[in-house]
Order: structure tokens, then sequence, then C-alpha cells
């Protein structure tokens, strides 16, 4: 099981892992991810929901209507607060924040994505590309 990538809250009570390669790896200017972290982005690694798994106590759960109008769920601990992923159950994936993950150094962005509703002093990086909203055939 050595594949697995792991990922903590900040207390330790909820801890997840999962499988295989990132579907994505995107910094979101979302107007949700802006309020939810408090900065500009939210970064998301994309995986299959069956890849990841809860190896320790049990996230508590906030659901919203994300922008295509189906239901995000939020999953964060409960103790500290720390949201360690979203589901978003359009495209049956979860995008797990890069934070908390134990190997984090070592993530890069692939895109920025809803950078329309980037704010002002947002800093978009480069090299990457840039979508509006999702990237075709994206959610
Ligand atoms: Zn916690
Ligand atoms: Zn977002």
């Amino acid at each position: 099981m050595t594949d697995r990538k792991h990922g903590k809250c900040v207390c330790g009570n909820v801890e997840y892992s999962y499988s295989g390669e990132p579907i994505n790896t995107a910094f979101c200017y979302c107007t949700d991810c802006q309020i939810h972290t408090g900065s500009d982005k939210y970064f998301g690694v994309w995986a299959p929901k069956e890849n990841l798994r809860i190896d320790k106590g049990e996230p508590t759960v906030f659901t919203r209507l994300g922008d295509s109008g189906e239901p995000t769920h939020h999953f964060f601990c409960k103790d500290c607060g720390v949201t360690l992923y979203v589901e978003a159950t359009v495209v049956n994936m979860v995008s797990i924040a890069a934070t908390t993950l134990d190997d984090s150094e070592n993530l890069v962005p692939a895109m920025a994505i809803y950078t329309a509703s980037a704010p002002k002093w947002a800093i978009l990086p480069e090299g990457i590309p840039h979508f509006e909203k999702l990237p075709p055939g994206v959610g």
C-alpha cells in the first residue's frame, strides 16, 4: 500500500488517503473557494471518489449547491475546522485540499480555473492554462 498518498487535518482527528495519480491539480478562484480559504484560491487535487478512503475519524459534511446547480459536499474536521476535500457529485470526483496532503511540497498546479471570479488582488500563476470557469469537458 505504499502507493497511497496520505493527508490529515490540523488536529489529526481525521486522516485520509487516496490511491493512483491525480486526475488534475488546479488552483480554483471561484467565489466559494475564496470565502472557504480566506484567500484568492483553493488548491485542489482531483481524484476519483472511489480512490479516496477515510483512515481515521469521520469528517463532518456541509452540502451546498455548486456552480452547476448540483450539490457539492464539503468534508471538514469538526474539531479543527479544516476542510479536507470537496466532493462534486456531478462528476463523481473529489477535490482534495492540497495543503492537507503530507506531500503537498511536491505538487504543482496544472491549471487555474474560475479565473473570471478571481479578485483583483489575486496572483495568477504563469505558464499554465487559465480557464474563466471550468475547462471544456469538466462539470
Ligand atoms: Zn481536525
Ligand atoms: Zn472553487
